[in-house]
């Protein structure tokens, strides 16, 4: 299982297994898209108001999906929120904001890429498959909870530089045959990424899912200024989300040209 941990200012790369010990494979990083836009996609992108994520009563046509979460993600406390979506772990959090939140920060991401130019909208269409059962396996939105991840967010990482507190706000994790695609989000940064409004926690829900496109830190599609294709996409789609002084360089105009020249990773 791969693991992007996003960072507030800088972003490093480690892979977990499902206990989080530390085996990285760069060979298996691919992305969890089926690959395929869904029909009707142009029209779906025009007006995102459909996009609306709540806690949602389970019926019985979902028990199997529901089984095959529990077995996958090892967790029996796990929420439909609609659209082939699903909080696992999230029953001590404020799952409705969650959903909120989420509605959110997807219709402003997917609306900006798909004005941007066809490569982009072809990314949206892309993303809109995760929510479509037809198309894609369930996607999980993962709150973290105390245990062996506990650390995201605010202890130092084993084997990173002893002076520097980890401040990983989330992670994707890039799909696998053991996972549902899925992003998990720190409980100490959690609330704040519900409330964010203009910090760079408002842009996290998104960031996140980017990665399950295909789109990692580590691609050398940088920009003269080293940023990559994720944060392109937070400069350009949620400009006010972005640290100004930590980031100085990465003003709209900039970023939105430049991801209008990008490739595609998919
Ligand atoms: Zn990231």
């Amino acid at each position: 299982m791969i693991k992007l941990i996003l960072f507030l200012s800088s972003f490093t790369i480690m892979m977990a297994t499902q206990n989080f010990a530390q085996d990285f494979d760069f060979s298996k990083v691919k992305s969890c898209s089926p690959k395929k836009k869904i029909p009707h996609s142009k029209k779906l992108l025009k007006d995102l108001t459909w996009l609306n994520f709540e806690p949602t009563q389970i019926t019985s046509a979902d028990i199997f999906t529901i089984q095959n979460i529990n077995e996958k993600h090892k967790t029996t406390d796990i929420t439909f929120i609609g659209h082939n979506t699903y909080l696992a772990n999230c029953a001590g959090y404020n799952r409705e904001a969650i959903s909120k939140k989420l509605s959110l920060s997807l219709r402003q991401g997917l609306s900006c890429l798909s004005h941007l130019n066809r490569h982009r909208r072809k990314d949206a269409a892309i993303l809109l498959s995760f929510l479509d059962s037809r198309y894609s396996s369930p996607l999980v939105i993962r709150c973290e909870l105390n245990g062996a991840n506990e650390y995201m967010g605010r202890d130092t990482y084993p084997g990173w530089d002893n002076e520097k507190t980890i401040n990983g706000i989330a992670s994707a994790f890039v799909c696998t045959n053991n996972l549902y695609p899925s992003a998990i989000f720190s409980k100490w940064k959690l609330n704040k990424i519900i409330s964010a409004e203009n910090t760079d926690e408002a842009s996290t829900f998104f960031h996140e899912l980017l990665h399950l496109l295909g789109y990692l830190h580590m691609d050398k599609d940088f920009d003269s200024w080293g940023y990559d294709f994720v944060y392109q996409v937070i400069g350009c789609c949620f400009p006010n989300s972005i640290n100004r002084e930590l980031n100085p360089v990465m003003d709209l105009e900039h970023s939105c040209n430049r991801l209008k020249k990008m490739r595609r990773r998919i």
